[in-house]
């Protein structure tokens, strides 16, 4: 049933936008000392090897995180852009960066920590993580990678559906939680599977922190999908953010000898329901940024909305 395996694509540059978002979240929901638990519906296998057989077959971290390590000569984009590939990093991207050196001391940019390991490297001992994965193989891997850790009580890995299992963990006891909800989208389905998972979520905690991750494709369910969160927040009377970031054209380009070459993914974006207050000013100045530097033509944007 699965083809999606997130070893192809970790660190790209959806993965530079939802981590550098995870991360600005995760830093200010631990400003308080009241335990956190971390909900990740779809986890993946953990930790990846940004040097082996599967990053090596796609490379996609060379067109996102290899390029903030070591930015290529800017290509100029055509809109939402300031010309900032001298300027220091934004707080955000500097504070992602830090995160990704910590998995690598040696220096470089071997492993890449996936969502599961970044939250437990910045929870405290009275956090909780819980992890849902599907995918056989991948929910074996991330079991193996979070048990090295010996963390205990602290992280529970369930080879189970995230989007039918993890509701029960709402409202946890601490009745403070960042749910992550980031699905491979192999399935059509899964746009409105999303859908009607945080809907049930916000029922059942709707002072809970929701992110939800997900591809800008040309698909309807993919334009659909944050204009149907934005109404859902606010028919709640949540406050919302929504982040997106385009690195090149979505066109299917025809080469001169007819062959035909599908871009990849062009973007992708961040849809948070009660994002912490101080989200947005981060994002104001990592956006443009990251645009400058992971633009791969001139099509390349941002754009950052907030509400409620
Ligand atoms: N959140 C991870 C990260 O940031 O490192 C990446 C997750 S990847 C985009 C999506 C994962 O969801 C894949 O590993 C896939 O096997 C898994 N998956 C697909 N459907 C699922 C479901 N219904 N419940 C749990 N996991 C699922």
């Amino acid at each position: 049933m699965f083809s999606y395996r997130h070893a192809f694509h970790a660190g790209n540059h959806a993965d530079v936008l939802k981590h550098t978002v995870l991360i600005a979240t995760l830093d200010h929901l631990l400003e308080k000392d009241a335990a956190l638990t971390v909900v990740d519906t779809h986890a993946g296998a953990g930790l990846y090897r940004l040097d082996g057989d599967y990053a090596d077959t796609s490379g996609e971290a060379a067109q996102g995180l290899l390029r903030l390590l070591a930015p290529p000569p800017a290509v100029v984009p055509k809109k939402g852009a300031t010309k900032e590939a001298e300027a220091p990093l934004a707080d955000a991207l500097a504070r992602y960066l830090s995160v990704i050196a910590d998995f690598n001391p040696k220096g470089g940019a071997k492993i890449y920590p996936g969502s599961p390991f970044i939250v437990q490297h910045l929870l405290r001992d009275h956090d909780r993580l819980k992890l849902f994965e599907l995918h056989p193989t991948d929910a074996r891997t991330l079991a193996a990678n979070i048990a090295q850790l010996e963390a205990g009580r602290q992280i529970a890995v369930m080879s189970e559906d995230g989007f039918g299992s993890a509701t029960k963990f709402l409202p946890p006891p601490s009745r403070r939680a960042l749910v992550l909800c980031d699905p491979s989208y192999e399935i059509k389905s899964d746009y409105a599977r999303v859908l009607d998972f945080v809907d049930g979520a916000l029922k059942r905690f709707a002072t809970g922190t929701y992110a939800v991750w997900y591809p800008i494709i040309p698909r309807p369910e993919a334009h659909d999908l944050p204009r149907r969160l934005k109404t859902m927040a606010t028919k709640a009377g949540k406050p919302w953010l929504h982040a997106t970031l385009t690195v090149k054209s979505s066109k299917i380009v025809t080469t001169p000898s007819g062959e035909t070459r599908r871009p990849g993914l062009p973007a992708s974006g961040m849809f948070l329901i009660n994002p912490p207050y101080t989200l947005k000013a981060q994002l104001a100045a990592a956006l443009p940024q990251l645009v400058d530097r992971l633009a791969q033509d001139r099509n390349a944007t941002f754009s950052l909305d907030a509400g409620g």
